[in-house]
């Protein structure tokens, strides 16, 4: 078993199908340590044969569980929730290794999973249909509310447990059976998060796990006849293209993307509060959120008293090996995320904006980034228009609220946002005026399982989480049944 600092894993993360764990028909991909950029172990790739055993599983375990009644299946769910939270520690120190974050974060997504996992059982519960009067007497009118039939789920490497536990809770919460391609980045905790369901008495085939190339996966498993939705988390890009695939054989699609959220700080702000909140929340994960702030907007009363707090933040932050006691801010997940971050601040100082703190990879070994934070960066510079997904922190003033909340509403993405202002008139303009799919004010107010979390324009329709999280994997059957005379 793994030890907390450990960095060599000797067994190969597995897939899972048809409730056994297996190799893959393509070998093997290597899987790095990013607080080191060393080997840490390996991750099975799945063929095609392996990808069509997967899907004829999941088909043929999909009559079962969907009959299964919802109190056995939330039963079975709770179990899962309550071994994911036995299991918090060993899960969590996998995922510090192989995804960076520092340990304390790690363990606490994996318990925050486990309330996902208890929410999708409750709710599972309440999924009702109606009654609907009819227009003749003896005839009978219900819409049901049935699961959708076979998930084709892609989760990302940022939270390689919370966000594939918010598919496999939701698919198997509402009787769906679910193929889920988890990160081949982290696959180590995801492949504990799927052992916990197995172990709770999810049967074979209603669960089942695979790694491998991403297109190749997405390509063969949507237009698959068994698969009825998808959903992705991920980029832009790939959601567009994902979406594109889904639409052209119709099935239903929950498309959890990118996002460039605003931050905004009102004239009548708590500042002290403003700041606390946005130097933890943009260099947590290392910015590595698709929900991270990412654009503030400060009220030029308050500009350069924010600037200034938020340097001495961002330079007091611990940044090192996620087991390290103390550290705050682990390493990027990878060498592409190193590499678009020092991109986004070459072409942001090219173009004239000031180094406010960091800028730099720290050291040579491993993908560690140095926090940042930039001002007088030009509206049209990169990192003012495409999603930085990292730790970079770029910081203007502003005179008019209604200008910034214009200029926060201008991208194409619409994830989350942010803002602190303290009268009621200035959150009433706050929380109308920005387009966001989740706008939080004066505190951190999103992700939580009972709440709806999903984004607007490009950054995505549908959502996960809350009781839409689980309408995305229901649909209509709608009988009217008449009842003839003997
Ligand atoms: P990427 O676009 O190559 O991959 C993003 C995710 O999509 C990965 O998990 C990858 O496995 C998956 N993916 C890629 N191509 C796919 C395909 N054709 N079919 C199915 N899955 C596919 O980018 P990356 O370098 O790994 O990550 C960086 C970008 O990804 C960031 O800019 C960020 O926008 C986005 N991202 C978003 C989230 C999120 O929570 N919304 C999470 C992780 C990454």
């Amino acid at each position: 078993m793994v030890e907390a600092g450990e960095s060599e894993m000797t067994e190969c993360a597995q897939m899972f199908i048809a409730g056994e764990w297996c190799d893959g028909g393509a070998g093997t991909a290597e899987v790095l340590n990013p607080s080191n950029g060393q080997p840490i172990g390996a991750v099975a790739i799945s063929d095609c044969a392996d990808l069509d055993r997967a899907l004829a599983s999941a088909d043929g375990a999909f009559s079962g569980w969907s009959r299964t009644s919802a109190y056995e299946r939330s039963a079975i769910l709770r179990k899962a929730g309550d071994l994911l939270r036995a299991r918090a520690e060993e899960i969590g120190r996998l995922m510090t290794i192989e995804q960076g974050k520092p340990y304390e974060e790690a363990k606490g997504e994996v318990m925050g999973s486990a309330d996902h996992i208890d929410w999708a059982a409750e709710e599972g519960r309440r999924i009702y249909g109606r009654v609907i009067p009819a227009r003749a007497p003896n005839v009978s009118q219900i819409a049901y509310k049935v699961p959708l039939g076979v998930v084709a789920g892609f989760s990302p490497w940022n939270f390689p447990v919370s966000q594939a536990v918010r598919k496999i809770a939701g698919a198997l919460g509402a009787g769906c059976s679910i193929v889920i391609k988890c990160p081949e980045e982290t696959p180590y905790s995801c492949a504990e998060l799927v052992r916990c369901f197995a172990d709770a008495g999810v049967p074979a085939g209603v669960l089942n796990l695979v790694y491998g190339v991403p297109s190749e996966i997405s390509e063969h498993l949507i237009p698959a006849a068994p698969v009825r939705m998808v959903s992705f988390t991920g980029s832009i890009p790939v959601g567009k293209h994902l979406g594109e695939l889904a639409a052209r054989h119709v099935k239903r699609c929950t498309l959890e993307l990118g996002g460039h959220s605003p931050f905004i700080v009102a004239e009548d702000a708590d500042v002290d509060a403003a700041l606390a909140l946005a130097v933890g929340l943009k260099f947590r994960n290392a910015g590595q959120v698709c929900a991270s702030p990412s654009r503030f907007m400060v009220h030029e009363r308050h500009y350069d008293r924010f600037v200034d707090g938020f340097v001495k933040g961002a330079e007091a932050l611990k940044v090192g090996d996620g087991f390290t006691k103390g550290v705050q801010m682990g390493p990027l997940a990878n060498i592409r995320r190193l590499e678009a971050m020092e991109a986004f601040v070459q072409d942001a100082t090219d173009r004239g904006a000031t180094l406010r703190f960091g800028g730099r990879r720290i050291g040579n070994e491993g993908y560690f980034f140095e926090p940042t934070v930039l001002t007088d960066v030009p509206e049209d510079a990169r990192l003012m228009v495409e999603e930085p997904f990292g730790p970079l922190a770029p910081i203007a003033p502003f005179s008019s609220l209604d200008q910034a909340i214009e200029k926060a509403n201008q991208l194409p993405f619409a994830l989350a946002a942010f803002a602190f202002g303290s009268s009621q008139h200035t959150v009433s303009q706050l929380s109308e005026g920005l387009e966001a799919g989740m706008v939080s004010i004066n505190h951190f107010g999103i992700a939580s399982p009972e709440t709806p979390f999903g984004g607007m324009k490009e950054s995505g329709y549908g959502s996960e989480g809350g009781v839409e999280g689980m309408e995305a994997f229901i649909t209509t059957k709608f009988v009217s049944a008449a009842s003839l005379a003997a």
